[in-house]
């Protein structure tokens, strides 16, 4: 049962072939078996898991199924759920129990799905490996033997997803921590236009980049979830009023005489990537083009800087966002001398080498004397790369390029934190300009671990993003169900 896709088995939900309860028992057998293993999951709900999927079959026997009634998912440990501990992955929310739920979660109870549990992640989502977790790092479920790492933020979600420990998971992207770990676990990851999905009850890194976003097998069931996700909310300031809308299958854009242009940027040309990314990116435009897409080269002139502009806004924002983890509201408390004393014992316990980091250099760069040239700077070029995604959208419907430079690394890799920073470049900058980006697999590599290409669209262009992916998906033919993967 843990084969199908998420719209494989709704379909089978709905013609009474499967029940919610075996389809959630299946599920919570792969956990047991596997969870430990791949150190998805921070915190399994199985109880909450057989209620939430009786009650499903209870309203599917009543005729009231809803739009994703059934569906065993795994909720990244960012998005706050009421009476079940929400850890951000940082010792600072260990025992942290919520009284509220947040507003993507809540959209996944009423679109009735299981919940499953809640998923493994980079501290307060800060990282590339899902190593920053106070609860260690997720494992890919792809060639177990070796230790890779199943990426990161979101590592956890990729982990389950791939090694069908969830049938689909919600993720957060700030700089890339939907994408590269599915592209790198060969799911698809989509980081929707930012506002799409609520960020109330998201545990906030950098408020500006923070994007709720879908992670499943294939596309249209990406697609599903981001319509159950979207939405406005009068509790996030930063809400669009668009929604997003769709039922699978998505329409084919290309085909059929359709036209597309679709841009290259020049500027990633240089950037050092594999031969296999390489190989695999030309492979997948050879057969766009063999559809009918028109290729044409597009330049983002500051899209290099996007990473450094990154590295200075988004710990900026965390370091304001994170102050609030004081000792004294909630979370974790180290009893000092006297107020002072306990907020640094506090925060010095409760966070790790990586998350203060950040807030280092986020302090540092919201200085009086670094705040010109360091943060200011920084949000001119933000501005720059936005306007250029700009015009480029004129000149081309949508953009592709590579997600990740190479495949998997395994997780003991001793990296700077620079070099760890340095692989954000192919996602940071859609961040910044606060526009959609869907990473699909575009093969295997020659080490058998799979590759992923990005789909850029204007702001909300989220459909169109999502239906090129597709057809990148089917020219790509990549077989990323846990069957294979696991070996077995
Ligand atoms: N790797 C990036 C970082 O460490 C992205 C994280 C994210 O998107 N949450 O900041």
């Amino acid at each position: 049962m843990i084969d199908l896709t998420l719209t494989e088995a709704l379909a089978k939900l709905n013609s009474r072939e499967i029940s919610a309860v075996e389809l959630t028992r299946a599920y919570l057998n792969r956990i047991e078996k596997y969870g430990s293993d791949l150190n998805c999951y921070i915190t399994v709900t199985p109880e909450r898991a057989m209620m939430d999927a009786a009650a499903s079959d209870a309203r599917r026997a009543a005729g009231e199924a809803k739009f994703l009634d059934g569906a065993p998912i795994a909720m990244k440990d960012l998005f706050a759920t009421r009476g079940i501990r929400t850890t951000a992955a940082s010792r600072m929310l260990e025992h942290f129990v919520p009284e509220y739920e947040s507003t993507v979660s809540q959209k996944f109870i009423d679109a009735g799905t299981v919940l499953l549990g809640k998923a493994n992640l980079d501290e307060f989502a800060m990282g590339t490996f899902s190593k920053t977790s106070f609860f260690g790092a997720p494992i890919s479920p792809w060639q177990i033997e070796r230790g890779l790492t199943a990426g990161g933020s979101s590592g956890g979600s990729t982990s389950a997803v791939a090694g069908g420990l969830a049938i689909a998971a919600t993720g957060t992207d700030t700089g890339g921590s939907i994408r590269f770990p599915s592209a790198i676990t060969g799911m698809v990851g989509m980081k929707p236009t930012y506002g799409l999905c609520s960020r109330w009850g998201c545990v906030a890194f950098a408020s500006s980049l923070d994007t709720p976003g879908p992670i499943a097998r294939t596309v249209d069931d990406t697609a599903l979830l981001l319509s159950a996700m979207a939405g406005h909310d009068p509790l996030d300031s930063t809400s669009a009023k668009n929604g997003f809308t769709c039922s699978a299958p998505l329409e084919p854009i290309l085909g059929n005489g359709k036209k597309l242009r679709v841009g290259i940027i020049k500027e990633f040309a240089d950037v050092k990537i594999s031969d296999d990314m390489k190989n695999l990116f030309e492979k997948r435009i050879a057969d766009l083009k063999s559809m009918g897409a028109e290729f044409i080269e597009i330049s983002i002139p500051n899209i290099l800087d996007a990473l450094a502009a990154y590295y200075i806004i988004a710990p900026a924002e965390a370091s304001s966002n994170l102050a609030r983890y004081d000792g004294m509201r909630y979370g974790l408390r180290v009893e000092g001398r006297d107020i002072y004393d306990t907020f640094k014992k506090t925060r010095a316990a409760g966070f790790g080498d990586e998350v203060k980091r950040r807030m280092i250099i986020g302090t540092a760069v919201l200085s009086s004397e670094s705040y010109d040239v360091y943060f200011m700077q920084a949000a001119r070029v933000r501005r720059m790369i936005a306007d250029s995604f700009n015009t480029a959208f004129n000149q081309c419907d949508l953009i592709i390029c590579p997600s990740s430079a190479g495949t998997a690394m395994p997780l003991n890799s001793d990296l700077s934190p620079l070099e760890y920073y340095a692989l954000d470049l192919f996602t940071v900058a859609m961040n910044l300009a606060g526009i959609p980006a869907c990473s699909v697999p575009c093969g295997l590599a020659t080490n058998g671990l799979p590759l992923g290409i990005q789909v850029v669209g204007n702001r909300f262009d989220d459909m169109r993003v999502l239906q090129l992916a597709k057809h990148i998906e089917t020219a790509a033919g990549v077989d990323n169900r846990p069957t294979t993967i696991m070996g077995k």
